[in-house]
Formats: C-alpha cells, sequence, structure tokens
C-alpha cells in the first residue's frame, strides 16, 4: 500500500489547513496515515473505524500534503479511495451525502432547487444591463465557439452575481460568440467525485456531454476549478476546456492599465493551482493590468473537500484563522475561484475576482 511509504517525517503536518485550525494529530496526514497503518495490523475496531471515517471528512482534499510529502506517499489518491470505502463501509454515518446524493439525482444540483432556477435569478438581475441575455441561454438547435459553464455555485448564489455581471460584461465587449448552458447545465459531478461516486458523477457528465456536443462548441469555459477538473478529466469532451483566466489571458494583450488606490494579495484557489495546475494566466492578467499584488501563502479557504457540508465549523475555523493573518496587511484579496469568493465572503476582508478587474479596467472606472 501506498501509505505504508510513509516515514512519519511530519513534512506535511504544518502545511496541512486542518491541522493549522485544530492542533491535534489526528486530524494531519500524518495522523491519517499512521491511522491506516495501525487498523491494517489489528483486528476491526469499531470505535477507530467509526473516528477514522470522519476524520476523512474532516479534510478539505486540498492536496497540498500530496504536494509537500517527499516519500511519494499518494495522499491524495488515498483520501480518494478511504472516502468511496468509508461510505460503502457505514452509509449511516454520512446522512448528508444521502442528501447530497437525493438532491443530485432529483434535481441535479447541490442546493436541492427546481432545475429551472439555474437560469432565474441572475438572469432575472443582469437583464437589467443585457436585455438580450436571455438570447445566450443555451437551447436545442442553437450552436456558438463557446459555451459558458456556470457550475452550481455560480448558478444559485446571490453573492456570485457580481462576477457574472462582469463576465458578461467582458464577454459581450469582446464580441464573443458565447452560449450558457443555463437550466440545460447539470452539476459537474465534483461532489460526487469526493465521495467516491464514479458512475453517479458519470451520469451528470453524459447529460453535460451531450448539451456540449449538440451546440457544437469549440470552447467550454468556467470560472469554477472544481467544474474545471471535472470538465477537463471526466467529461471525454472533444471541446477544449478552459478557466475563465486562461481564456481571457490568450485572448488580452494589451489591457488598460488599473488605476490601483488599494494594497491586494492573490490567493491561488487549491483545485486551480494544484489540482489543475493553472498558476500563470491568473498572474499574466493582473501583471497585464499593471497591478501590484502580493503572494498570499499558499494555503487552502477551507471551503473544499465538501467540509462545508460535513463541518461547516471547521470550514470556518480554517478561513478565519486566514483572515486574522491576512487583515495585518489590510489588503483586497483578489481570487478566481467561486468556493473561495464564499469563505472569503465570510471574513471581514474584501474580496474580487480577476474578471471583476478585467471589467472595471475595460469601462474605464
Ligand atoms: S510528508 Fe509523507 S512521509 Fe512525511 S509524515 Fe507526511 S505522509 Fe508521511
Ligand atoms: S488534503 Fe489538505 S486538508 Fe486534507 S490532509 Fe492533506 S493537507 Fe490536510
Amino acid at each position: 500500500m501506498s501509505y505504508d511509504k510513509c516515514v512519519r517525517c511530519g513534512s506535511c503536518v504544518k502545511f496541512c489547513p486542518i491541522f493549522d485550525a485544530i492542533g491535534e494529530e489526528q486530524f494531519s496526514p500524518r495522523g491519517k496515515t499512521y491511522l491506516l497503518q495501525v487498523m491494517d495490523q489489528i483486528d476491526e475496531d469499531e470505535e477507530l473505524g467509526r473516528e477514522f471515517r470522519r476524520l476523512l471528512f474532516q479534510c478539505t482534499m486540498c492536496g497540498r500534503c500530496a504536494e509537500i510529502c517527499s516519500s511519494d506517499v499518494d495522499l491524495l489518491r488515498i483520501w480518494h479511495e478511504q472516502r468511496a470505502k468509508a461510505y460503502e463501509t457505514a452509509p449511516e454515518e454520512f446522512e448528508y451525502i444521502e442528501a447530497l446524493k437525493k438532491s443530485l439525482a432529483n434535481v441535479r444540483n447541490i442546493y436541492g432547487l427546481p432545475m429551472d432556477d439555474r437560469a432565474i435569478y441572475w438572469v432575472d438581475e443582469l437583464e437589467v444591463d443585457f436585455p438580450d441575455i436571455e438570447d445566450r441561454l443555451y437551447e436545442e438547435g442553437k450552436n456558438a465557439d463557446v459555451m459558458i459553464f456556470l457550475g452550481c455555485l455560480m448558478s444559485f448564489r446571490g453573492s456570485q452575481i457580481p462576477v457574472l455581471h462582469s463576465l458578461i460584461d467582458v464577454l459581450e465587449r469582446m464580441d464573443i460568440d458565447y452560449l450558457i448552458m443555463g437550466a440545460e447545465e447539470f452539476c459537474c459531478g465534483h461532489p460526487l467525485d469526493l465521495i467516491g461516486d464514479e458512475e453517479g458523477a458519470k451520469e451528470l457528465q453524459k447529460h453535460n456531454r451531450g448539451v456540449i456536443e449538440a451546440a457544437e462548441v469549440k470552447q467550454v469555459v468556467t470560472c469554477c476549478p472544481g467544474c474545471l477538473m471535472q470538465l477537463r478529466n471526466h467529461h471525454q469532451l472533444d471541446a477544449e476546456v478552459l478557466h475563465h483566466t486562461q481564456f481571457f489571458d490568450r485572448l488580452l494583450e494589451d489591457i488598460p492599465k488599473y488605476s490601483q488606490k488599494e494594497d491586494f494579495t492573490y490567493h491561488d484557489p487549491c483545485e486551480l493551482h494544484r489540482l489543475c495546475e493553472v498558476k500563470k494566466e491568473p498572474r499574466s492578467l493582473l501583471k497585464k493590468m499593471e497591478i501590484e499584488f502580493r503572494e498570499m501563502e499558499l494555503s487552502c479557504c477551507g471551503g473544499g473537500g465538501l467540509l462545508r457540508l460535513t463541518d461547516p465549523n471547521l470550514s470556518d475555523k480554517v478561513i478565519q484563522l486566514r483572515a486574522q493573518r491576512e487583515k495585518l496587511n489590510r489588503s483586497t484579496v483578489i481570487t478566481c475561484c467561486p468556493a473561495c469568493r464564499e469563505q472569503l465572503l465570510g471574513t471581514d476582508l474584501k474580496t474580487v475576482d480577476i474578471v471583476e478587474l478585467l471589467d472595471q479596467v475595460m469601462r474605464g472606472s
């Protein structure tokens, strides 16, 4: 087993956001790896098994431990496999997963809201400035160059509407031929992937693939790194899949200069930076706008790995700790992930998506 390679050096411990928040060894990657080794050596221990299953879901799946480990313990894959095994062994311990699965099976989104609501609230809001926005919603028979895949968070959360407004504004200014999947979009399957339900995820992805293929698009663009990962790795698309920062960085060379009055810090979303390896383009866009920024310590916002669902208090604790450290710098946090944005909005830090900055410079404001 790969976890046998753990030599308990402890390099991973201090980088784990959960250990950082709780300070107890069993929550750390080394602690969980040790528990796995112990469980291999003793007869089934009900109490230990239950504790280990709980710990597996008190993790943001940020991948920092796997990146740090010099013994090549494939930690992220281990957490994935063990989560699937945990859910299979004791489904009764995971009521929230049952609720999530039911919601995805019935209405194809994580919120349990009616499917049509995917393109209701934000459409109503955006219509004021973009009266023809409904024409951009995908329907059978429509084609375009680019398909915008919003994902559950951006489709349903009011807090994401300013980002969506900026995204549409920039696309319109650039005269991009695009469609938005809207009510035809199903969840990308990322939440199911995080609990090892490959079949469930595949079913959602098959539907999305059908819509994307029917629209004959050349590119699929999303602002959500979790959706990006699923669209790229599991949807089996012929179309190219890009994060919005990649899409804009490729097309925009001469961007007006941003009139900077505040200090900025750039926060790398874990799934974008570490799991999708999109590191260059967000920074390149900021440089093209001549924005000066500080790099935030590479650490998770606490919003990934379903932690908001499995342990919202712990998720809050992770982001509040980061916010306390950042507050000293009094800067606005730039990011480009809807989940990171949600987490940051729960603190007293100011946050902005890169596309909002892009929109501001294009509007000349
Ligand atoms: S860094 Fe790797 S080898 Fe070291 S304690 Fe963590 S998992 Fe074990
Ligand atoms: S994936 Fe992130 S949160 Fe989970 S154990 Fe590793 S470092 Fe900690």
